[in-house]
């Protein structure tokens, strides 16, 4: 049992659904040596990712993530966070602003979230080229009892990320019968907010590409029983083939097309909540999706590209995926070992399509 890092929550015993729900997350280094711990998808980059498990106890029922979906590119030394020897450290991140806990009610929290560390000294290959080192970081997961809290009535109740940012013509597309692959092969063209010239040149030819992407992977995939039962990039990505989870992924990239076809999406270069390292981030049902400091770096085409950033950030924000598992080495681990998992994780739909 690996118990180099252990965790608390402090939370209070209530909370006002018109004031930020405040939890404490303490992490203890009980290891006698110093730890690098990565920051990205954990409380300590601020809550941008889903790291709690949170229950409705009046209803009996759990409450998704509801906050921003980001595309990380490769952590820069900041993003590493120094404990020594029996070192603690804390941060305070706003539950309600992704988990809809707004209503009056009772409910409890756990935190549940996977971390990466480096042990002893921060390896240099680490940094310099993350996507072939990020298999040696040693990897734990952290997870607390679960702490009850109650939600008084305020003035009002505030609203998750998803929340605000959810657009009603989502949902209406959504919900319009469709999906598969369509004879029209180009996407309505997107708004563009924020960006220079070159800068739009550039996300005008990331939309074409990124829909491109999504259309050779429909046509790959096929249809169900098909070529994707012995395709070795299709088990790859997404592990095992079995028609329940091939449904899925088919489903998930043609409510991508549906939606790239649809009224047109925003990129905004505008975005206020771009960490570091972000390539990009939207939210569920969102029709923006906001495009950071790293996407500009990235490749045109290829590898965690922009084209594939886009697609990474469609499946959030047009299908509900999640961030499992980040990296090509993560996600083909994560298809090996859960491909249940894999087949609701944004970077393996990114990888699938080749960007
Ligand atoms: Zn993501």
């Amino acid at each position: 049992m690996n118990t180099t890092l252990s965790a608390e929550l402090i939370v209070s015993g209530e909370y006002l659904s018109d004031r930020p729900v405040n939890i404490q997350v303490r992490l203890t280094n009980q290891s006698s040596e110093n730890i690098f711990l990565l920051k990205a998808a954990t409380p300590f980059e601020g809550l941008f990712s889903d790291c709690f498990e949170v229950n409705d106890t009046i209803d009996q029922m759990p409450i998704y993530y509801d906050g921003f979906l980001v595309k990380r590119g490769p952590p820069p030394l900041e993003s590493f966070l120094f404990l020594g020897p029996g070192a603690k450290v804390e941060t305070t991140v706003d539950l309600g602003s992704a988990y809809a806990v707004a209503a009056p009610g009772l409910y409890t929290v756990a935190l549940h979230v996977t971390v990466s560390y480096s042990v002893g000294s921060l390896d240099g290959g680490i940094l310099a080229d993350f996507s072939r080192h990020q298999s040696k970081l040693g990897k734990q997961t952290l997870s607390t009892p679960s702490c009850p809290f109650k939600v008084l009535p305020g003035q009002f109740k505030r609203m998750t990320v998803g929340e605000q940012n959810r657009d009603p013509r989502a949902q209406a597309a959504r919900l319009a019968p469709g999906g598969g692959v369509k004879a029209l092969d180009v996407p309505t063209p997107p708004n563009v907010v924020g960006a220079d010239p070159t800068q739009t040149t550039q996300i005008l030819q990331a939309h074409q590409n990124a829909y491109n992407l999504v259309v050779a992977a429909l046509n790959n995939l096929g249809p169900v029983g098909g070529p994707a039962t012995t395709d070795p990039t299709y088990a790859l990505w997404f592990g095992a083939y079995t028609d329940a989870r091939f449904n899925i992924v088919s489903a998930v990239y043609g409510q991508v097309q549906t939606n790239f076809q649809g009224p047109a999406i925003t990129y905004s270069t505008a975005g206020s909540n771009c960490l570091p390292n972000s390539l990009g981030y939207t939210s569920y049902g969102s029709t923006t999706i906001y495009l950071c400091s790293l996407f500009w770096s990235a490749p045109a085409t290829g590898t965690d590209s922009q084209a594939g950033t886009l697609v990474h950030e469609h499946t959030h924000s047009d299908a509900n995926t999640s961030d499992i598992a980040y990296g090509q080495s993560d996600c083909q681990a994560l298809a090996a070992s859960n491909p249940d998992q894999a087949v609701n994780n944004a970077d393996s739909y990114e990888y699938y399509a080749g960007g």
